[in-house]
């Protein structure tokens, strides 16, 4: 495309030159575009629960308020809803804090075994009340990789409650690792949940991207979570993929430098 056209005389020219400056502008719009996109999912993302709050207060303010038993299934409405809209703020905090390359890691040795079982007391509770089985495979002992520690709580902590939300009850998630090549190594966590349809697999990655929109927010989900996971395993200089069957379950795999 071209953006401006001068008139200078070239050096060592008697007469003006023309000198035509081209521009590819593809990439730009498509930023910009990818950038518009996001401003409104955000925006849609934050009105649903505001509306929801808003009704809700509107119709005890009106007189609800009067009935002990609706106003009490109202305000645990309005604190659901309250607690959807700070997990979104978190996330969108916590991806634009990675994606601005300002967040400074302290990347240090951490050995996946005891690591792994602190991140599954948090998951435990859930995964037990859907009688989904945890599994830990370790394949060589003292496997270590190098990541920041809060960074990869988060990764582990993300997909693992992702695999226990899109598993049925009675399921099984098995979270293994073991030495990649001399420098990686590779960590996967595998459930026997509903699994991913092609199509869909490679944008899951994508900020607010959800295979099923209304499932996603019943589960409390922000579409935030893989997208989050993803940059900060790069962070890290690993890389992350997925593999998945529908109705079999999906394994998602994590590359990550060895410590
Ligand atoms: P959400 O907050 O919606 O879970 P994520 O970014 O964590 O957002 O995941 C994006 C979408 O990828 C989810 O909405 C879901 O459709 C799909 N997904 C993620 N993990 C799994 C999984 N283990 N099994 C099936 N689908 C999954």
């Amino acid at each position: 495309r071209i953006l401006g056209v001068t008139t200078t005389p070239l050096p060592g020219e008697p007469c003006p030159g023309l000198v035509i400056v081209l521009f590819d502008m593809t990439e730009l719009r498509r930023l910009e575009s990818l950038r518009q996109e996001f401003v409104a999912n955000v925006s849609h993302e934050l009105k649903t629960p505001l509306s929801s709050i808003k009704a809700y207060t509107e119709t005890l303010i009106r007189g609800a308020k009067d009935d002990p038993e609706i106003s009490q299934t109202f305000l645990m409405r309005i604190e659901e809803q309250a607690e959807r809209l700070h997990e979104l703020i978190m996330d969108l905090i916590s991806l634009a804090s990675i994606e601005s390359g300002n967040q400074v890691f302290d990347i240090v040795d951490i050995e996946l075994r005891p690591f792994v079982e602190i991140c599954l007391v948090d998951q435990q509770k859930v995964a037990e009340a859907k009688n989904i089985e945890l599994i830990v495979e370790e394949k060589e002992h003292g496997i270590k990789v190098k990541a920041d520690e809060e960074g990869l709580h988060q990764i582990l902590g993300n997909l693992i409650n992702n695999a226990i939300k899109y598993t049925p009850d009675q399921g099984r998630i098995t979270i293994r690792w073991e030495w990649d090549d001399p420098n990686m190594v590779l960590l996967e966590v595998e459930d026997t949940g509903i699994g991913i349809e092609e199509k869909h697999q490679a944008r899951l990655f994508e900020r607010f991207f959800r295979v099923d929109k209304a499932r996603s927010r019943e589960l409390g989900g922000t579409g935030l979570g893989l997208s989050i996971v993803k940059h900060l395993v790069q962070s890290f200089n690993g890389t992350i993929g997925v593999t998945s069957k529908v109705g079999e379950g999906t394994t998602f795999t994590v590359r990550l430098p060895r410590g």
